[in-house]
């Protein structure tokens, strides 16, 4: 009969496919991570509160996790809420997505000064900090891979994102519950983080199961207290993330969608759609995949010295599309058409891939509540 409690040597496949061992830590000891972070050079992001709402910056101890914390979600809804349990993780998605360190909201990419023998233009030194990301969910990690290829994967390497992304440490984190605005299972990439991280953890009440799937992550495992996941710890860790799986109701259709799209570029549901949205642009701020932007040249008020700026941009805003004194998508209907097409049709084209993962912020976020699962629903109902 074998020993339930018994220390389990069955290691657990890593984001390689290669076998690793689950270790158990417990929360008091995990607290020591900030100092092996900090230890090694790295600038610690994580979630943490900040104007009612969970948003990703600096954390330099557990004091600064949104401790029995949690979010409540629906279509133009986000309320934070007190949790009954002491549950580090234990919110869903915020506002803020990894790419406000990947790819900054706003930079200076080079500089022109005024000198007596002409202008002299200069790129300015980029050194970002070395980041470990703590926290990031499955659907983050998919949103990664998806800007990893919009960034990286093309002929022209983004320097700034390449620099940032190379450098940083991923710790995931495997959900232990739902939004009702989530549909990662429609798209195939939560609620269980499976790649793309150097540790995992799965959060349980007294503590966390960490898996390292990196040579990184294995050396910072082994300077945090631990020891060998127990049967019944690995038991409740593959429920949690088998409960936050149950809780996803939301779904998104996806068959054949880049092609229902484009044979539905007429739908008077792109009337409809154009009644309700604002054209705020507050989808593609918060979608971890969204990575427009557009760069303008800023004087100072003497004329001498003129930066180019680059700064996130959205296919809302009504400029966004001006060329040769013109502008190509002058309404909110073709605006919206051309935000949701790119996302779920033309992305596959361009980038082998949906630009969607199902986070759902899009849905909260949206001060009108609009909800692009209701909106493709909508186009797929066939026309009178
Ligand atoms: S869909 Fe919603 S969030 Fe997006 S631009 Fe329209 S009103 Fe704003
Ligand atoms: S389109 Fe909406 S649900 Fe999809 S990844 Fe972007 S924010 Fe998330």
């Amino acid at each position: 009969m074998p020993n339930e409690n018994a220390a389990v040597s069955k290691r657990l496949p890593d984001s390689d496919g290669n076998p690793q061992q689950s270790h158990f830590v417990a929360t008091e000891a995990f607290a020591s991570i900030f100092e092996v972070l900090q230890g090694k050079g790295y600038t610690v992001i994580g979630p943490t509160i900040d104007q009612h709402a969970i948003v990703y910056d600096q954390v330099r101890s557990l004091q600064d996790l949104p401790q029995g914390w949690t979010d409540r979600q629906g279509a133009g809804e986000y309320r934070l809420e007190r949790r009954d349990d002491n549950a580090l993780f234990g919110y869903v998605v915020g506002p803020h997505s990894w790419k406000h360190f990947l790819f900054p909201p706003a930079m200076t990419v080079a500089t022109a000064d005024k000198t007596a023998s002409g202008w002299t233009f200069q790129t300015p030194e980029d050194d970002p900090p070395k980041y470990a990301f703590l926290g990031v969910r499955a659907c983050e990690l998919a949103a990664m891979r998806v800007q990893d290829r919009v960034f990286m994967a093309g002929p022209y390497v983004d320097p700034a994102y390449h620099q940032r992304r190379s450098g940083a440490l991923i710790i995931a984190v495997n959900c232990s519950q739902a939004a009702p605005t989530c549909f990662c299972t429609s798209m195939g990439t939560g609620p269980q983080c499976t790649s793309g991280f150097d540790l995992a953890l799965t959060e349980l009440t007294d503590g966390f199961v960490i898996a390292a799937a990196t040579r990184d992550g294995e050396e910072i495992l082994s300077e945090l207290k631990s020891r060998p996941a127990t049967v019944e710890e690995l038991r409740q860790a593959a429920a949690v993330t088998q409960r936050a799986a149950e809780q996803v109701e939301r779904r998104l259709d996806t068959t054949n969608i880049r092609d229902v799209l484009f044979a539905n570029l007429d739908h008077p549901r792109w009337d409809d759609v154009a009644q309700r949205c604002l054209s705020c642009a507050n989808c593609t701020m918060v979608c971890p995949t969204c990575f427009c932007s557009s760069v303008q040249e800023v004087s100072d008020l003497s004329g001498q010295h003129v930066e180019r700026q680059r700064q996130w941009d959205s296919c809302f805003n009504f400029d966004f599309s001006y060329m040769n004194g013109g502008v190509i998508r002058d309404t909110t209907r073709s605006r919206y058409r051309q935000w949701l097409t790119h996302k779920l049709a033309s992305w596959i084209d361009q980038f082998g891939s949906s630009g969607c993962v199902g986070c759902g912020r899009c849905i909260a976020w949206c001060p009108v509540g609009i909800d692009l699962t209701e909106e493709v629903a909508a186009i797929r109902e066939p026309t009178s």
